[in-house]
């Protein structure tokens, strides 16, 4: 009798997991302290907040890393299911996929290498200003300093990581990004910030346009993490002094 219990519970518990539903999460692991690769772990804010969604939501979650500029036709391909990236809701983006609500807001922040000298003029003139392609970091640069020929040149960089350590070689002058992530290279990098250009972005997660039944479950784990203070939490494990 014990035996055939201990036999329905497996089968429950294996039976449970194989119904629930995986969904693959895109991300660029390259922006800490939102998503980043510790131990060959993708960790982080975003990681641990699309985590407790889909514990909440019951359903289980693979993570895929690329480059930022390809989480949006991954999307639109079904190559990913959501993509969580620290990702501003912008009007384009808007336009081909939706967002859940907004769960972090950010502006851009210049950051040199420390000791440089460089003060906020190094976004003027000939100076090289480096960006992550595709993202708002990049369109800012490209439509109010290269547009304007107030910047001679953009090195757009596939993933921060190259952009940093080409600034940290010499190699360009500052890079240009978000607040939260400049903050985080400046406590862990020999960087410093310059200058903060206010762009009041928000964050928030995607999935292919249309797809209601997904984001409902996605606003839905936000709003009971809100509600039960695991939002709070996890805000301070991240963020925390
Ligand atoms: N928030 C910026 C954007 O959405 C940068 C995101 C990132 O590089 N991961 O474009």
């Amino acid at each position: 009798m014990k035996r055939i219990f201990v036999i329905l519970v497996i089968l429950l518990i294996f039976g449970s997991f194989a119904l629930s539903k995986t969904y693959i999460i895109g991300t660029s692991a390259d922006f800490p302290p939102f998503e980043y690769v510790d131990n060959g772990k993708y960790v982080g804010f975003d990681m641990d907040l699309i985590r407790s969604i889909a514990n909440l939501e019951g359903f289980q979650v693979e993570i895929r890393d690329m480059s930022f500029d390809s989480l949006i036709p991954a999307l639109k391909s079904g190559i990913i299911d959501i993509a969580i990236a620290g990702m501003t809701i912008t009007p384009e983006r808007l336009k081909v996929v939706d967002f859940s609500t907004p769960y972090w807001s950010a502006d851009q922040d210049v950051i040199v290498k420390k000791n440089s000298n460089y003060n906020l003029t190094v976004l003027f003139g000939n100076h090289k200003v480096g960006v992550q392609t595709g993202t708002t970091g990049d369109l800012w640069v490209s439509d109010n300093l290269i547009k304007t020929n107030i910047l001679k040149s953009i090195v757009r960089y596939e993933s921060f990581i190259y952009a940093l350590q080409a600034l940290l070689n010499g190699e360009i002058d500052a890079v240009v990004l978000d607040s939260p992530v400049a903050e985080r290279f400046a406590q862990t990098q020999p960087v410093s910030i310059v200058g903060i250009i206010i762009t009041n972005e928000n964050y928030g997660i995607a999935v292919n346009k249309g797809n209601s039944e997904l984001l409902s479950k996605i606003n839905d784990g936000l709003s009971k993490m809100r509600s039960s203070g695991q939002l709070t939490s996890l805000v301070d494990k991240y963020f925390g002094k």
